[in-house]
């Protein structure tokens, strides 16, 4: 008889297990069953904000594959708009609701992938019924605040609430719409993934493009007139919105998980081990923007929820659950974005992260340019190191810049990710002609100037 595989969302990391396991296991030897409570399945949510600004069309181009496809193509039972209410871990079943036929089926399994992804954080003062507030993590989401913003009467100011990465591109988003955006940050500084100097330069390239910012600043309400949202409360007074989007970061979607027993860890997403078991489970795995991972870097558990993660950690047990043997090795906190043309990479830890994982650390500031000063269309590269003192070992890095920042970043993952120190990495052999980097890259003067700190007398 074929064993069952049962897979609860049906994403980039639960679609990812199930195509691996499918690739090594045929139909007469694993069954699978998808349960996924949305309209879609394989859809990069990290497309939204390109749909939103009209540079990519939606929502089609951002599914990769769809259940049709998944059920002809693969072999798997794909149940759309069914959503897994409770696991029973001793019956090994799961209870599942049909959200547009109504009632409810069990379904028995050997394995299951947990690949419910994260939940978006709503404080209380979220919770309305006026027309016009949006939270950003579905392609749902997406279509319903385009559906907003071209239905009469066409809002024109937008608040964004929230400066992490998803806030900063739906700001850039939104002004590109032609709406007056102000983005609200209730801490110092918007990008709050990377250190307050970075960000800065950050802020500065999203008030040239038009974009209000607003730091210090908690929202506590909202008004609304005739239904729609009319403003965001804060201590300084109302900003008047005719659209917020909300954008206040994620945390693991993990109620079921809890309700059934798997444990959870201190970052708040499920324990797994390197072949994304869940911790002493047997037949139970998970992975994905709901499972916490090890920082390769600090060494402490964390809860990175992005694409990149989800897509390796479910293909890992994908090729598990098919028999074979593959592990997910960590994260060291790799991310890009861009506001307009100005990109922004981070690897490995800020400083605050740095210092909270107890190292001694020197950080330096080398600000370059992205290709040959005399050659056309040379902008300014910043390029920021943190290396372990006094090993020299890296420790993080940051880029912000024009044309060419931001994919720069991989070259200092890779050097972190293996280990190099700052002095290792000025004789890189990297490439150089004048139209991609200076003679002297923007990733070597960093280097050359972290080994000149490293060797500066200690403080
Ligand atoms: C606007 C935006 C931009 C982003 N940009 C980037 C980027 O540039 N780079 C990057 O690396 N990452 C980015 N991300 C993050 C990335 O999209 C996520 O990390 C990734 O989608 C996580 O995949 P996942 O499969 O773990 O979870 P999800 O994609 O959230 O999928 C989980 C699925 O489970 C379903 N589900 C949940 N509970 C149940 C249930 N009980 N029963 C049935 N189904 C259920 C949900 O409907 C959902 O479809 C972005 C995210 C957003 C929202």
């Amino acid at each position: 008889m074929a064993q069952r595989l049962i897979v609860i969302g049906g994403d980039a990391a639960g679609m990812s297990a199930a195509s691996q396991a499918r690739r090594r296991r045929d139909r007469a030897d694993l069954e699978i069953v998808v349960f996924e409570r949305g309209h879609f399945t394989s859809y990069s949510a990290c497309g939204i904000p390109y749909w939103i600004s009209g540079l990519v069309s939606g929502p089609e181009a951002l599914i990769a594959r769809d259940p049709e496809t998944f059920r002809t193509t693969y072999a798997m039972d794909v149940r759309m708009r069914h959503e897994v209410t409770a696991i029973d871990l001793d019956r090994r079943e799961v209870v599942a609701r049909d959200l547009e036929g109504g009632g409810e089926v069990r379904e028995r399994f050997d394995d299951l992938v947990y690949a419910t992804g994260a939940v978006p954080m709503k404080p209380p003062w979220a919770d309305t019924d006026a027309g016009g507030v949006f939270g950003m993590q579905t392609l749902d989401d997406g279509a319903a605040l385009r559906d907003w913003l071209d239905a009469e009467p066409q809002p024109r100011r937008a608040v964004v609430v929230g400066g992490g990465y998803i806030g900063v591109e739906m700001a850039e988003a939104l002004i590109q719409r032609g709406l007056s955006v102000t983005l609200v940050e209730a801490g110092s500084q918007p990008m709050a993934t990377v250190d307050g100097d970075m960000a800065e330069l950050v802020a500065e390239a999203m008030r040239g493009l038009g974009v209000t910012i607003r730091t210090d600043l908690p929202v506590t309400g909202l008004e609304q007139r005739d239904g729609r949202v009319s403003a965001v409360v804060t201590a300084e007074g109302p900003i008047p919105a005719d659209v917020v989007v909300l954008g206040l970061g994620v945390r693991p979607n993990t109620a079921l998980a809890k309700a059934a027993g798997f444990p959870i860890g201190p970052s708040g997403g499920i324990r797994v081990d390197r072949r994304m078991r869940v911790a002493g489970l047997s037949g139970v795995w998970a992975a994905g923007d709901c499972v916490e991972t090890l920082h390769r870097v600090s060494g402490m558990p964390v809860h990175v929820p992005l694409g990149t993660h989800a897509n390796k950690q479910g293909r890992a047990a994908g090729i598990n659950i098919g028999g074979g043997y593959a592990t997910f090795a960590g994260v060291i906190g790799t991310a890009v974005t861009k506001v307009c043309d100005l990109e922004v990479g981070r690897t490995g830890l800020r400083e605050e992260e740095a210092t909270l994982a107890g190292f001694d650390f020197v950080s330096v500031i080398a600000e370059s340019t992205n290709r040959a000063g005399y050659y056309p269309g040379a902008r300014p590269m910043t390029v920021k190191l943190i290396a372990e003192r006094p090993s020299g070992r890296l420790l993080g890095a940051q880029i912000v810049g024009w044309s060419e920042a931001a994919k720069r970043i991989d070259t200092l993952a890779v050097a972190l990710w293996n280990g190099m120190t700052v002095d290792d990495m000025t004789s890189l052999d990297l490439g150089y002609a004048p139209p991609y980097a200076p003679v002297w890259d923007p990733v070597l003067v960093a280097a050359r100037k972290a080994v000149d700190a490293l060797a500066a007398p200690d403080r």
